[in-house]
C-alpha cells in the first residue's frame, strides 16, 4: 500500500496439506493492496466452520457470512457472487473452488480472477476450515516510519528495475519469455523430466501474441506491467482469461510433451476455475 514499487504481493501459509510441513504461497494482483487498505497487516484463521462461510472487512470492520449459496461454485462465480451478496463490485476476493473444497492436496487460492497463491495446496487448508471466500475494501491511511526517505528509495528502485533488458522483455512478453531462454540453458524440464530439448518457438511470449489477442495489465502499483489476459473461444464462446505465465505453460506444454498454446490455455483457465495448481497439475498429468 506504500510507494514501494511492484510490492503489491500478498502471502499465504499453513501447513501443507501436500508435505505435511510449513507452506507458503504467494500471489499478487490487486487483492494485496486491498488488505493493507481495509486496515490489516495479517488475517490469522484458526480452527474451523461447521458449515460455508466467507470473511468480509470492509475499512476495518470483520463480519463472518454464510456461504451456503456460494459453496460449490467455480472462482470466477464466486467472485461475482459474493460481490453481488455484499452489492458492492469494489470488493477484492481471494477465494477457493472445488479444489479447495474437496481437500485436493493441491488446491489453490484465487484472487483478482487469475491470480493464484497456487503452491502447497493451502487453498485445501481454507477447503477444511469451511472458508470459501475472503472479501476485502477499504480506503485506511498507510502509516510510515519516514515517509520521505521511502519516497527516495522508491524512486531510486524504480530507475534500476525499468532500465534492465530483462525488466523490458518481461513488460513485452510477460513471463512467457523464460520458455525458450530457459530451453536454451536447459532449465525447462520436458516430457516428465526425461529431457531439456523440445521445440519452443510456439510457446513463447511473442508467439502468444501473433496467434491471439493479448492485454497487458500491471498489478496495483507495478511499472512493470509481467501479467496477461488472453482472448480465447472455450465451448464456443469468447472468454478473457489470465495468462499462460511461463510456468503453467511450462507444465502443461513441454513437460506433457505439448508444443502447442491452445490445450495449455484451456487446462490453465480450467485449473483457475476449479482452483488447483497449474504447475502441480501439469506435472502430475505428465507422470
Ligand atoms: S505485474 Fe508482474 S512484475 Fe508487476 S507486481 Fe505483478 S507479478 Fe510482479
Amino acid at each position: 500500500g506504500t510507494m514501494t514499487p511492484s510490492s503489491s504481493r500478498y502471502c499465504v501459509t499453513g501447513i501443507s496439506p501436500l508435505t505435511g510441513i510449513w507452506g507458503e504461497s504467494t500471489s499478487g494482483g490487486f487483492f494485496p493492496i486491498a488488505l493493507k487498505k481495509c486496515g490489516y497487516d495479517a488475517i490469522v484463521v484458526t480452527g474451523e466452520a461447521d458449515k460455508p462461510k466467507f470473511i468480509v472487512i470492509d475499512n476495518g470492520k470483520i463480519e463472518i457470512n454464510d456461504a451456503d449459496s456460494i459453496w460449490g461454485k467455480n472462482t470466477r462465480e464466486t467472485i461475482t457472487s459474493v460481490r453481488a451478496l455484499l452489492n458492492d463490485e469494489k470488493f477484492r476476493v481471494a477465494c477457493i473452488g472445488k479444489g479447495g473444497e474437496n481437500l485436493v492436496k493441491y488446491a489453490a487460492i484465487i484472487n483478482d480472477e487469475g491470480r493464484a497463491a497456487g503452491r502447497c495446496g493451502l487453498g485445501a487448508v481454507m477447503g477444511k476450515k469451511k472458508l470459501k471466500a475472503i472479501a476485502i475494501k477499504g480506503n485506511q491511511p498507510i502509516e510510515y516510519f519516514d515517509k520521505e526517505e521511502l519516497r527516495i528509495q522508491g524512486k531510486d528502485t524504480l530507475g534500476k528495475i525499468l532500465i534492465p533488458f530483462a525488466t523490458n522483455l518481461f513488460a513485452h512478453y510477460g513471463t512467457l519469455i523464460y520458455t525458450d531462454m530457459g530451453m536454451v540453458i536447459g532449465d525447462v524440464p520436458a516430457n516428465y523430466f526425461t529431457s531439456t530439448e523440445f521445440i519452443a518457438e510456439n510457446l513463447t511470449g511473442r508467439a502468444l501474441k501473433e496467434q491471439y489477442v493479448v492485454l497487458k495489465y500491471a498489478c496495483s502499483g507495478c511499472a512493470i506491467g509481467c501479467g496477461r489476459k488472453t482472448l480465447f473461444e472455450m465451448d464456443g464462446k469468447e472468454i478473457e482469461v489470465d495468462g499462460p505465465e511461463y510456468e503453467t505453460a511450462a507444465a502443461f506444454g513441454p513437460m506433457c510433451g505439448v508444443l502447442n498454446f491452445e490445450p495449455i490455455i484451456k487446462a490453465n483457465h480450467m485449473c483457475n476455475l476449479d482452483g488447483v495448481d497449474t504447475i502441480s497439475s501439469g506435472v502430475s498429468i505428465s507422470f
